[in-house]
């Protein structure tokens, strides 16, 4: 079986057995998630988490000096941070939409007066902007913060661009590393149907079914919301910059979001997001990794989604009217929360926090939706990886269309010469 037929079936067989184990073998439970299930999806999780940070420096080292001309690098970095920020708008203001017409918050019975949850204090923009500059770059290897190693190879990159030959063997070692760390990432993808099975067993089989039963419309809202990014916006802007047929490019993106399904980690999904972006999208190497693990770190539009409703979710239960001015506010804060979030399971949540802060919301709020989180964390992380890979794959087309005019021109002026 191909890789993607297995990850299919690893996610509905552990789909199956986790849920008839909840319902039918409650007590035995315990015991195959301990020796079975966690096991699985642990060893998967830590062999990719393994490749990622790695892989993020010696892609973008790579990706940076293989762009050489600043001017370039520039360009594809405005296009990117566009499309971040456009496409995270677009999301949000979804969730919020639809979260109007569907009315999550007035269908059932919502009882804030026991809830507890206790906000953990998010970092201030400008804390975050000022800390991507690593002041001891083996510090952020060693914590793994993905922003500043991101700053710390963009600059190797640009200084072995400039340097030439004369860092020429760094720049082989830096290739080679990637070539390595690209050749693990295939091997542990074999993996992944494992894993994917053991993760997915873990987190259906944990999951209590009454609370879903209770917090079904605000579910339901977030997968509509979910799919219609994904279809709509994603689809049209595949469509509109590379003609590209956009189920084709889902299908081929399907492994990934698998394994983000199964993970919720942007960050664990970055290896073999970008395999298949580089190998089967066709997005060069240049490109790949210089959008997709900024992408993993900043771009968060599933996350987005989330905050929009859920905050619009919260308002409905305590009988709060927000106006045009506070939703403007959701809008610009949740944007700001999405690329704050870290690229790990549950890391919206905290940063949903920051948001309900801003118009005056109770966070004991978040208690409410706290217990069914973890299965719209799988979807909206899916939705997260997407959204990067899309991301690359526009940047890569139009910048091929603009270097193949180029040629025209140029060709065309030989011609007339
Ligand atoms: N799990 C998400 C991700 O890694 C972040 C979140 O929304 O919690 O993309």
């Amino acid at each position: 079986m191909k890789l993607t037929k297995q990850i299919i079936f690893a996610l509905i067989f552990g789909a199956i057995v986790g849920l008839f184990m909840n319902l039918y073998a409650d007590n035995m439970f315990p015991y195959v998630n301990k020796f079975v299930f966690t096991p699985l999806g642990t060893i998967f999780l830590n062999l990719i988490k393994m490749l990622v940070v790695p892989l993020v420096f010696f892609s973008i080292v790579l990706g940076t000096a293989g762009l050489g001309d600043p001017k370039k690098l520039g360009r594809i970095g405005l296009k990117t941070i566009s499309f971040f920020l456009i496409t995270t708008s677009i999301a949000i203001s979804l969730g919020i939409g639809l979260a109007y017409v569907l009315k999550p918050g007035k269908v059932g019975e919502f009882d804030l007066a026991n809830a507890e949850f206790s906000a953990k204090q998010a970092p201030s923009m400008i804390d975050t902007l000022l800390n991507m500059i690593p002041t001891n770059p083996v510090q952020s290897f060693v914590e793994g913060n993905m922003l500043q190693i991101i700053v710390f190879s963009i600059f190797i990159g640009l200084a072995l661009s400039y340097l030439g030959k004369k860092a020429n063997i760094v720049y082989r070692f830096v290739e080679q590393g990637n070539e390595i760390m690209m050749f693990l990432v295939n091997m542990v993808m074999k993996f992944a149907p494992l894993g994917t099975f053991g993760l997915i067993a873990k987190a259906i089989g944990e999951q209590g079914f009454d609370a879903i039963q209770a917090m079904g419309v605000y579910m339901i809202v977030i997968i509509i919301a979910l799919f219609l990014h994904l279809f709509v916006t994603y689809g049209t802007s595949i469509f509109l910059f590379t003609k590209q047929n956009p189920f084709n490019v889902f299908k081929t993106l399907f492994p990934a979001m698998g394994v983000a399904f199964s993970t919720s980690s942007s960050s664990a999904t970055l290896p073999v997001s970008m395999n298949i972006a580089q190998k089967k999208l066709n997005v060069p190497k240049s490109i790949s990794s210089f959008v997709q693990p900024l992408g993993a770190t900043i771009n968060m539009d599933g996350t987005a989604i989330m905050q929009g409703v859920a905050t619009i979710f919260i308002a409905q239960v305590v009988g709060s009217d927000l106006s045009m001015g506070q939703l403007l506010a959701v809008v610009l804060t949740a944007v700001l929360a999405s690329i704050g979030t870290a690229s790990v399971p549950s890391a919206g949540l905290i940063m949903l926090a920051m948001v309900l802060q801003t118009v005056n919301l109770p966070v004991e709020g978040i208690a409410l939706i706290i217990g069914i989180d973890r299965l719209l964390d799988m979807t909206r992380t899916a939705v997260n990886v997407t959204g990067d890979a899309v991301c690359a794959l526009i940047v890569s087309e139009t910048e091929r269309a603009r270097e193949e005019k180029r040629a025209e021109k140029i060709y065309n002026e030989e011609l007339y010469e």
